[in-house]
């Protein structure tokens, strides 16, 4: 089972949906953004109550 969730590009704006392995209650990887292709660095955290928290930065920021 996966989850799906929308975030916003930090490089260009664009909602871009990424999907979720709710399994590993916190992750993060480089993930290209399907507009502009640049890499984006997402930190996920999973809650016990199956709440996802996606925080995406720039390369540079992480
Ligand atoms: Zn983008």
């Amino acid at each position: 089972m996966s989850l799906s969730h929308t975030l916003y590009c930090p490089y260009c704006n664009e909602p871009i949906e990424i999907t979720i392995d709710p399994s590993v209650p916190s992750q993060s990887y480089i993930e290209d953004c399907q507009v502009c292709c640049r890499p984006i660095s997402l930190d996920v955290e999973i809650d016990e109550d199956g709440g996802v928290e996606v925080h995406a930065a720039t390369e540079d920021e992480a």
